[in-house]
């Protein structure tokens, strides 16, 4: 028998025993939720026209943490949040209590949020630009401190949870997300293009006890919770989805964890029929979920791995003084008030550190799973680009060679790439070099709605894709 057949037999052998009489004990896991409905009505995320606090609710939003601890004790603690936004300065709390109560490292801990844009608003530019009442900034700076305590408390039930685990892998589709980017003779305008790229993927962690009963079911998806636009608090889209899966398993918690849908919106959307629309892509998401959990498994394996990393973007130069002097008296809105942002940065730091931070995770699950989690309102580009340029065979040679050492042996598996956008700090959107030639919203005009002073310059992806790899090799050696 030659040697790579019987050396591919062997590898077959040992992972169906391995499937098959999955020690449990090597994984410890437990999943907790915390509601974060604030307690006075509040200013909503999103949309700057917004005129008026929210007037009720459609259902709770949550703030989940799934803990996972492999058998060395190094611990992964992911924190999905139904809100639209997170800043550096709320992950940077959570983490300071975090690691004081659960032995978590800085790499150890990701919050990732939906992007609703029916809940409280928390991003730290809207705090600056909004130039809200008095009244409705006290009460969002009283929510944003009493939300970090939740947070907290979610991350520290899910520790009491803790216990022996299996976690397994499986990838399902759903379709209502499209590309937002659509191309007209004077620029990209955000309405549905069928023609862009988009990323339909639903990764699916099963996460079941030593009995194998579901106790967590982590999933993704690459898209804008933005079907709805009214006034009332809900987790759009992934709200109904994580709502659709709890009532199906109802001991179990599922958590949405966002994909890079900087560039996506779910369509149909808004409109008189936007709440049922939004029901619609809860449902479709949830149904895809479950076709995942019933369907083929791949085990997860440790080792877990972790590595973290602040990668610094370079941004274009500020505009000239006397284009920032004549916006900051007599452009309106936006224009003016970044302009006058800008104008007192300048007066009290002298000058503007022209750089954007971009915080990065990597966590390797044995040979089993890259989870990648990228900050910003990360477009697709990179997820596409991620799970193709790091899907390679996880012995570090590239699919379907032989082995670095010389000998012809079966292709040990790729790791499953997961690419999870929107953690950390969502400062702006995140363009790939493409978005950010091609301009549009994504690409540059939307950051005179952020604290970031202006569009990144043209070395934007190459940074972003330059701190992921250093990542990726630190995990995978
Ligand atoms: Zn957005």
């Amino acid at each position: 028998m030659p040697f790579s057949i019987k050396l591919a037999l062997g590898a077959c052998c040992l992972f169906a025993a391995t499937a098959g009489s999955l020690p449990a004990q090597d994984w410890k896991a437990g999943a907790a939720a915390a509601v974060i409905m604030p307690q006075e009505p509040t200013w909503l995320s999103g949309y700057s026209s917004r005129t008026a606090p929210a007037e009720g609710k459609v259902h709770e939003l949550h703030a989940k943490a799934l803990a996972i601890e492999d058998a060395a004790g190094t611990r992964l603690v992911i924190v999905t949040l139904d809100l639209g936004s997170v800043s550096q300065e709320i992950t940077d709390a959570v983490f300071g209590e975090v690691s004081k109560r659960h032995h978590v490292k800085r790499e150890g801990l990701i919050l990732n949020c939906s992007h609703t844009h029916c809940a409280p608003e928390v991003a730290a530019e809207r705090r600056v630009f909004h130039a809200l009442p008095d009244g409705e900034e006290a009460k969002l700076a009283r929510y944003i401190e009493w939300l970090k305590g939740r947070i907290v408390e979610a991350v520290d039930g899910a520790f009491r949870e803790l216990s022996p685990a299996r976690l397994t892998l499986s990838k399902s589709s759903a379709n209502f997300g499209h590309n937002r980017r659509l191309p007209t003779p004077t620029g990209y305008v955000n309405s549905q293009n069928d023609e862009g790229v988009t990323d339909h993927d639903v990764p699916v962690l099963r996460v079941t006890d030593a009995a194998g009963k579901l106790r967590a079911v982590l999933f993704g998806y690459a898209c804008h919770n933005t079907t709805l636009a009214f006034q009332l608090y809900c987790g759009d889209y992934a709200g109904f989805a994580q709502q659709h899966l709890e009532e199906a398993h109802p001991e179990s918690k599922a958590l949405f964890f966002m994909g890079c849908g900087g560039d996506q919106n779910p369509y149909p959307r808004h409109g008189p029929r936007g709440l049922e629309y939004c029901r619609q892509h809860g449902k479709a998401l949830a149904g895809a979920v479950e076709e995942a959990l019933a369907g083929q498994q791949r085990e997860v394996r440790g080792p877990l791995r972790l590595a973290y990393e602040v990668a610094t973007l370079e941004l274009e130069p500020l505009p000239a003084m006397e284009k920032l002097q004549s916006d900051a008296q007599n452009a309106k809105d936006h224009r003016q008030r970044k302009a006058l942002y800008l104008l007192d940065r300048l007066a009290k730091e002298g000058k503007i550190e022209l750089a954007q931070r971009c915080p990065l995770h990597a966590a390797r699950f044995g040979d089993d799973l890259l989870l990648l989690a990228i900050s910003g309102e990360t477009v697709v580009d990179y997820s596409l680009r991620c799970k193709k340029e790091f899907a390679r065979r996880a012995d570090g040679g590239k699919e379907g060679e032989g082995k670095d050492d010389g000998k012809k042996g079966a292709p040990a598996p790729a790791p499953f790439v997961w690419v999870s956008g929107y953690n950390d700090d969502v400062f702006a959107y995140l363009p790939s070099q493409r978005v950010l030639r091609e301009g549009g919203y994504e690409g540059r005009d939307g950051i005179i709605h952020q604290l970031t002073p202006t569009p990144f310059a043209e070395t934007v992806e190459e940074r972003v894709m330059g701190g992921i790899s250093r990542l990726v090799e630190k995990v995978s050696k």
